[in-house]
């Protein structure tokens, strides 16, 4: 094993081994049928087709061994349809192994199938296209069963919590609900949790089973289990290209999340190929476990380096996603990363599709030497158009992730005044233990699927001793106005976790990866009980839209704040410069987060102008003519205060 290992990291490997074609996998058009995989340690390779699923094979033959590793089997028949697997010969052995490169799969992923991908392009496909990015980027994380699983969603039965529910249109009845909701809250982006094949929902299994989906076994394939049938490989294909061209046909881009840094089972296909060469491994030649999910991609090497790259290009253009998500970043290298950024720029143009990640690990884990982790101490080894999550601009506004009853700047916690100042910025002037090249590297955020919902972390930290999750607190809801509102007015990008609009929880449960379908759904009655949360929300969005003193992206974003001040405990203001090439209505804006217990009067920056309200703790988008008595304003307790100066 050891052996192995040097071996796998040397220039002789990847002298002898490297393959740089992007045919691997078995590609099918008109009318012919290439298979090819990689497996250079292997003495033999067999090819076994099946017409179905269950069926017992209808045609074996050995694979021809081509350079560096490659073997390969070619038909002039198009097999569009037909399931296939391998058996790898090494040291006498045949193992059995689906393929890693495989684009279509049988139900549970077990079997590859071989897929004629101009066939399950849903009408109009060819001509699917993203809507155009517009002032800012406002990503709404959402999982694809909780969209729609409730039966108040308006989606008819058959299609919740499935890929087809976003194509529903005309959804809700007193209220929107699903895609018509989405279209009304005005957010530009949907960031779906995994939705590549995944291993812990059986997908003959009942609709009862739940999992988030950090357990990729096929990453070039649908789940299957958010497909109407899985008894035909090509229509969880066909559904969710159905769903992204939904989207986009409503003015949404679609971001996929990607989860390169592990595999469900350690006997995945990749190891089957060839042993060992994907995963990380110990001194001791144990499985390294940086993931916290059993074990470690060996990104860095040349060949893992690879086969990433091809699948983020795969579907980049295949499903034409606008984004990728990185779960576990930092277990991924700083030059992978920015080989992705350079590959989607040069074939889609600059920042056409976004990028960003979590830019940490689970634990340590052996990087291969001479490799940089793309983690956040890093940043500066990134491409300034790969995003990060912001962990200090979560934790600063909230509280600890960690620890339920630790608060923040609007729940109560103390000396945050300067750091709150430095979140504004993106981190730009300071503050953090890394300085980001320009806010652009900033995803701004309060909630995700990872931990509590907004609502319960302010609920746990607000009431610690007798938690209510289903009341309506006054102090969480103007908690929740204020995180929103400071977030908002941020720079960098913007992020949130569907539900974090209407008080979204889950009863105080701070891992529902596995949890049921009943307690992770979005509940739609909930945008009801919680308007006036979600209005807010609305009006936010809507008017960051008009703000390009906050959305400017540029490395000298950062000069735009001046007089930043803190006027006491839990209360700072500042000015931003809002003046751009494109017309926006107010040449400067005054920032008041006021997280105090008691209404401020805060002194104008400067004398004279026509001032408007634009958000308050009340509203926001509501503008309004400024009461200034005195050159001061009034902002009110608990809440912030956001004025613009009109132009003259
Ligand atoms: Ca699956």
């Amino acid at each position: 094993m050891a052996e192995n290992m040097a071996f796998f990291a040397s220039e002789e490997f990847d002298a002898k081994f490297r393959y740089d074609g992007k045919d691997l996998g078995a590609v099918c058009v008109g009318g012919s049928t290439v298979f090819k995989v990689w497996s250079p340690l292997a003495q033999r390779v067999e090819l076994r087709l099946y017409r179905d699923q269950a069926a017992e094979s209808y045609f074996r033959e050995e694979m021809h061994a081509e350079d560096r590793g490659v073997w390969k089997l070619e038909f002039q028949e198009n097999l569009h349809g037909v399931y296939y697997d391998y058996l790898v010969r090494r040291e006498g052995k045949d193992t059995r192994t689906a393929d890693p490169y495989a684009v279509g799969c049988s139900c549970n992923g077990g079997r590859s199938m071989v897929v004629d991908l101009s066939r399950t392009n849903p009408p109009g496909f060819e001509d699917d296209r993203a809507p155009a990015q517009g002032e800012e980027r406002i990503i709404y994380e959402l999982h694809i069963k909780d969209f729609s699983y409730d039966a108040e969603s308006g989606v008819p039965e058959g299609y919740r919590g499935k890929y087809k529910a976003f194509t529903v249109t005309g959804t809700g009845g007193e209220y929107p609900t699903c895609l018509e909701y989405l279209k009304k809250l005005g957010i530009t982006h949907v960031h779906l949790l995994p939705f590549f094949d995944y291993g812990s929902v059986d997908e003959a299994g009942d609709e009862k089973q739940f999992n988030w989906g950090y357990d990729p076994v096929n990453y070039n394939v649908p789940e299957g289990s958010y497909a109407t049938d899985v008894s035909d490989g090509t229509v969880r294909i066909r559904e969710c290209k159905e769903m992204i061209q939904a989207l986009h046909n409503n003015g949404i881009r679609v971001i996929m999340d990607v989860v390169y840094n592990h595999t469900h089972e350690n006997d995945s296909w990749f190891q089957r190929m060839v042993p060992d060469y994907y995963y990380r491994h110990m001194e001791d030649g144990s499985l390294s476990n940086g993931s916290a999910c059993g074990n470690d991609i060996a990104a860095g090497r040349s060949m893992v380096d690879n086969y990433i790259v091809d699948s983020v290009m795969y579907w980049a253009r295949e499903y034409h996603m606008d984004g990728f998500r990185f779960d576990l970043m930092g277990l991924l290298t700083v030059d992978l990363m920015n080989r992705i950024r350079r590959e989607l720029d040069e074939a889609f143009g600059v920042g056409e599709k976004m990028i960003y990640g979590e830019p940490w690990s689970a634990d340590e884990s052996p990087m291969e030497e001479g490799t940089i982790a793309a983690e956040k101490k890093n940043a500066g080894y990134l491409n300034e158009g790969i995003g990060i999550f912001s962990d200090d601009t979560r934790d600063v506004i909230k509280g600890s992730v960690f620890y339920s009853e630790e608060p923040g700047f609007v729940n109560g916690g103390e000396d945050l005044e300067k750091a709150i100042l430095h979140a504004v910025t993106g981190w730009k002037n300071g503050g953090a233990c890394f300085v980001p090249k320009s806010c652009g590297q900033i995803i701004n955020y309060v909630s995700a699927h990872d931990n509590f919902t907004l609502w319960d972390k302010l609920v746990l930290s607000l009431h610690q001793e007798k938690a209510d999750f289903d009341r309506h607190y006054e102090d969480v809801y103007a908690a929740n106005k204020l995180a929103a509102f400071i977030y908002f007015t941020c720079q960098g990008n913007l992020f949130l976790q569907a539900g974090e609009e209407f008080g979204r929880t889950k009863h105080g449960e701070d891992n529902s990866y596995c949890s049921t379908p009943e307690l992770n759904m979005i509940r739609w009655h909930r945008t009801v009980e919680y308007g006036e949360l979600v209005e807010y929300y609305k009006g936010l969005i809507s008017l960051r839209k008009c703000l390009p003193g906050l959305c400017d992206k540029s490395p000298g974003a950062a000069a735009r704040i001046t007089c930043g001040r803190i006027h006491g405990e839990g209360v700072v203001s500042f000015l931003v410069d809002n003046q751009d090439v494109r017309p926006s209505l107010w040449e400067e804006l005054f920032i008041v987060y006021n997280a105090s217990s008691e209404e401020q009067r805060i002194k104008m920056p400067e004398q004279g102008g026509f001032w408007e309200v634009l958000a308050d703790g009340e509203e926001a988008d509501c503008r309004r003519r400024a009461e200034i008595t005195e050159n001061s304003i009034l902002v009110a307790a608990h809440s912030g205060m956001l004025l613009g100066k009109r132009k003259e």
